[in-house]
């Protein structure tokens, strides 16, 4: 927990603070938000009738409607919703135009490198995003193998700079806004948004990258955000001291996870279904695992059950190869293990998805060398270029991708050349 500032220093004007009971979901999803979007705050967690008597100045717990969060010019707001907050701190906004040249979906590293290189290219883009900047590598607590940064970078600082960056060359961000549905029409694409708008752009990049995969135990719901956490825990480690907490997941973003949970919590397990890490694990981080003497690796682990009343008390940890099982107490579990694309909305259109639901693009769209019925254009697709003519896709939610930071950033420039090339055509 973040100690106390002197209410007369800078520090304290300054930051946002977030009051709230520390087995909260709606708190936990305030501070997740925060974090990820580099927003300065001290948490505060009112456990008694004392503490809020201190700190809110009201009698009891029972009075108020929590988590409270408070602004730096001391407005309050009481069990805010995060669109409520994104509100109060400026980040929801209309759609200056009408018709953008250019439409991304996504503002994780794909779509904010494609952001940048449009924006700076001089195309009138929009950048659409449901949640926080940063996507995946937002939840990233250091990122260590990005060019450029030999001590390694917070996943949610690299996406701020990138943010800074596509602003400064002008690119217009739409927060907490939604794309699901989507229609190709007289060379547009005219996409549905969840709050009712409609958004109209010549060509498009899908950028939407891929969402956790559930664990699908049956109580799940009712410790999440309470005990069970999707992702690497960024901005809930700090609350981690002295705790045994464990991570499902054997790929780098369990590996970053237990290295960063293990500077604050007093063990970390990983629970692993197979038998090595190196199969699926960076060599450096294999190595830094291993020697690092609160982290223990559990192989041939799954979490076959949670237990707990408000927030989680217990996980049951089955062994996969004698089926034997026991329960031991934790508060804190954390599931990385992979995801599935976001493309639902592509659903009704001839965009060709895989059958794990990825956008397929480029010559992977070709058998035998000729494009699909769907395909309209004389020419075969760019690379990068869905079935649509004019609407691509970068990142983790093409089919094929690489499934790193440096790849999306990487497909995300690329794509913006297509969509020259595409709106050239089109003129
Ligand atoms: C914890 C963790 C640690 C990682 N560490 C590393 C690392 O050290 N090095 C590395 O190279 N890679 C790492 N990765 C992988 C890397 O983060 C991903 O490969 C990368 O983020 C993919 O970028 P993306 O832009 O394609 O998609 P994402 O990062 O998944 O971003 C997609 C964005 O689209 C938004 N979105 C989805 N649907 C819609 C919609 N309909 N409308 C509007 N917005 C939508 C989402 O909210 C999200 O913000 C890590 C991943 C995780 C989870």
């Amino acid at each position: 927990m973040t100690e106390l500032k002197n209410p007369d220093s800078q520090a304290y004007q300054r930051k946002v603070r977030l009051y709230g009971q520390p087995d909260s979901a709606q708190a936990y999803e305030i501070r997740d938000f925060l974090n990820r979007t580099v927003v300065e705050f001290d948490w505060i967690a009112l456990t008694c009738d004392a503490d809020c008597n201190k700190e809110l100045g009201l009698p009891s717990l029972s009075n108020v409607r929590l988590p409270v969060v408070e602004f730096p010019d001391g407005t309050q707001l009481f069990a805010p919703t995060i669109r409520e907050i994104a509100q109060r701190l400026g980040w929801v906004t209309q759609p200056k135009f009408k018709e953008y040249d250019l439409s991304i979906y996504g503002a994780g590293p794909a779509g904010l490198s494609a952001a940048v290189y449009a924006a700076s290219e001089g195309l009138r883009t929009v950048l659409v995003e449901r949640h926080a900047v940063g996507g995946q590598a937002g939840t990233s607590s250091l990122i260590e193998n990005y060019m450029g940064f030999p001590e390694g970078i917070s996943g949610a600082d690299l996406a701020e700079r990138a943010r800074q960056q596509a602003v400064k060359f002008g690119i217009e961000l739409l927060l907490l806004r939604e794309g699901i549905k989507s229609e190709f029409k007289h060379n547009r694409i005219y996409t549905d948004m969840a709050d009712g708008s409609k958004m109209i752009a010549r060509a498009n990049i899908c950028a939407t990258g891929i969402e956790y995969r559930r664990l699908n135990l049956p109580n799940e719901n009712q410790f999440l955000k309470v005990g069970l956490f999707y992702g690497a825990g960024a901005s809930e480690a700090p609350m981690c001291g002295g705790e045994h907490v464990f991570i499902v997941g054997g790929g780098n973003s369990a590996g970053q996870a237990a290295m960063y949970l293990s500077r604050y919590a007093k063990k970390v397990t990983m629970l692993i279904r197979g038998d090595t890490l190196a199969a699926t694990l960076s060599h450096y981080l294999v190595s830094r695992i291993t020697n690092t003497s609160n982290i223990e690796v559990l192989f041939h682990a799954q979490v076959t059950g949670l237990l707990g009343d408000t927030s989680l008390h217990q996980i049951e940890i089955t062994n996969c190869r004698d089926g034997s099982a026991h329960k031991i107490d934790t508060r804190r579990l954390f599931v990385c293990i992979g995801g599935a694309p976001n493309t639902e909305w592509a659903k009704d259109t001839n965009i060709i998805r895989d059958k794990a639901g990825y956008l397929v693009t480029g010559s992977d769209l070709l058998k035998e060398g000729r494009p699909p019925e769907c395909w309209t254009q004389e020419r075969d697709p760019f690379f990068l270029e869905t079935s649509v003519p004019g609407s691509f896709a970068a990142g983790d939610v093409r089919h094929g991708s690489v499934k790193r930071v440096a790849s999306a950033v990487g497909e995300g420039a690329m794509a913006v050349t297509f969509v020259h090339r595409y709106l050239e055509e089109t003129a």
